[in-house]
């Protein structure tokens, strides 16, 4: 194995940093996840039946929940009930909470 030179490290040091991007790159939950049903998660908020889900008020969605955490402008982001997958915005559970301040 070759010597690894100042000039090697710069030519790769882009790839590591493409790479280390790339992992922090979350999946989506999704519906048929386990963690998923556990909430009666629904990717989108505007199909939820009020009547299997009487806790669900109409407006309610991940975008308006104090667990969702935005990503910028992304349609998804982050949400306190799911650790490394992230939820759309749009969607909404029966953990939904009122977002405070
Ligand atoms: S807890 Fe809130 S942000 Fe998380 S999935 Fe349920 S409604 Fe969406």
């Amino acid at each position: 194995m070759p010597p690894i030179t100042r000039r090697r490290i710069v030519q790769i040091m882009p790839l590591l940093g493409a790479g280390l991007a790339g992992a922090q790159t979350q999946s989506l939950l999704q519906e048929s996840d386990d963690e998923a049903k556990a909430v009666a998660y629904h990717a989108d908020a505007a199909k939820v039946d009020p009547k299997k889900h009487a806790q669900y008020a109409k407006g309610q969605t991940c975008a308006n929940c104090g667990l969702y955490a935005p990503d910028g402008d992304k349609p998804s982001g982050g949400c306190g009930l799911f650790y490394g997958k992230d939820v759309l915005a749009k969607a909404w559970c029966n953990a939904w909470v009122k977002k405070t301040g």
